[in-house]
């Protein structure tokens, strides 16, 4: 049994907790959360920290089996730019099946050393599959398909159930989904959504998306027309959500990526549409690629669940939410930690179906626990010096 207390305790969930305690069991279960008003008294075996405590937290979006490009793409050049290069990347083929699982490996211990404890990690394939068979974090894996490669859509699912069934064979949490509006042709969108009820898609990351099923034309057709693609059966639509939600039913649990260029209009259409609707925003990823955020005001203003991920190694630094939280709270100073704090924990454990579990510091969870020190307690938020432990 541990009591463990800080300056302030914010649980995810409620207001922040001055000089709150936590009580954990032998299995790290927390069994009681206690609220003395300010006031600490001096107790036996009283774990006591400066700074401020937080449950661990959930990375909505990677991709693990990417790790090996750390390094390897050129930055902020946009994102037609982007994904040549990990396509020429990928093909030019320097790195072997061996060094892909290592990197990935590595990777996933630089997760947990940054106090992550569930990861919505998207696979094209099953590289990552004795990574998560470890279980050492809660992995939802996103089993992801596309088929503008000029490949048959029912190859492309079969393809993707097979790579489904390796992980659900090993009882790991995954569902079957469809990449981005510009990667999936209709018939795939089709036969994807009478599959799967747990999705998680590339929305609006580049300007060029939304121009693409407006006019047919831009930079983002050149890039799909040099690849050699396939996408004369779309319709134009003004935006590239209004492509993607009628294919979907109202109850699929839906989580849109990046959405630079999502509008009030397009969240307006999509939160009517979706019961179970979730943002997940990359900030750092987003500055890498494309050197601009999203429109995070207007998502708080339509009372959206906001969840925060970091992309893969392609297009990141480093796999931090911490670090994805120091942006967020540089380049829009009004809004609160607490606030953060819950996309960067529980929205996200809600969107990958762990909230049961773990997201938030409450009674009967399994969290774990963060210190961050060097917070600033006069304004209430991190500073660039801010830095985590883990405590349990
Ligand atoms: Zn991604």
């Amino acid at each position: 049994m541990r009591k463990i207390a800080a300056q302030y305790l914010f649980t995810a969930v409620d207001k922040p907790i001055k000089k709150g305690i936590v009580c954990l069991n032998d299995e790290g279960i927390i069994t009681e959360v206690i609220d003395n008003q300010g006031f600490l008294n001096e107790e036996e075996n009283l774990e006591f920290y400066n700074g401020i405590l937080i449950p661990q937290f959930v990375n909505a979006h990677c991709h693990l089996e990417l790790s090996y490009m750390k390094g390897n793409i050129p930055q902020k050049t946009g994102l037609p730019q982007f994904l040549n290069s990990v396509a020429s990347l990928r093909e030019r083929n320097i790195f072997t099946e061996k060094e892909k699982i290592e990197a990935a490996k590595n990777a996933e211990i630089q997760i947990r050393n940054e106090g992550i404890i569930a990861l919505g990690d998207i696979s094209n394939s099953t590289l990552t599959l004795e990574i998560k068979k470890s279980q050492n974090l809660f992995f939802h894996t996103f089993v992801e398909v596309y088929d503008l490669w000029k490949k048959p859509f029912l190859e492309v699912f079969e393809n993707g159930i097979e790579i489904l069934n390796e992980f659900q064979k090993n009882s790991l949490s995954a569902s079957l989904s469809p990449h981005a509006a510009y990667s999936c042709s209709p018939n795939l969108l089709k036969k994807t959504s009478q599959f799967s009820n747990h999705i998680s898609l590339h929305l609006q990351e580049s300007e060029n998306e939304n121009f693409m099923f407006q006019h047919f034309n831009g930079s983002f057709v050149k890039f799909l027309t040099e690849i050699n693609s396939n996408f004369e059966f779309f319709e134009k639509k003004d935006t590239s959500a209004n492509y993607i939600f009628p294919f979907f039913d109202k109850k699929t649990k839906i989580l849109f990526v990046h959405n630079i260029f999502t509008s009030q209009n397009d969240v307006e259409k999509l939160k009517n549409h979706f019961e179970s609707l979730f943002w997940v925003l990359c900030p750092n990823s987003n500055l890498y690629i494309e050197d601009k955020l999203p429109d995070v005001r207007m998502f708080r203003n339509l009372n959206q669940k906001i969840c925060l991920g970091t992309d893969s190694l392609a297009s990141n630094l480093q796999i931090s939410i911490l670090s994805e939280l120091k942006t967020l709270s540089q380049h829009f100073p009004e809004i609160s930690f607490a606030e953060m704090l819950s996309w960067a924990t529980i929205n996200g454990a809600e969107a990958l179906n762990f909230h049961e579990k773990i997201g938030s510091i409450e009674k009967s969870k399994k969290s774990g626990i963060l210190l961050i020190e060097n917070f600033d307690f006069q304004k209430m938020k991190l500073t660039n010096e801010s830095k985590l432990k883990i405590i349990a």
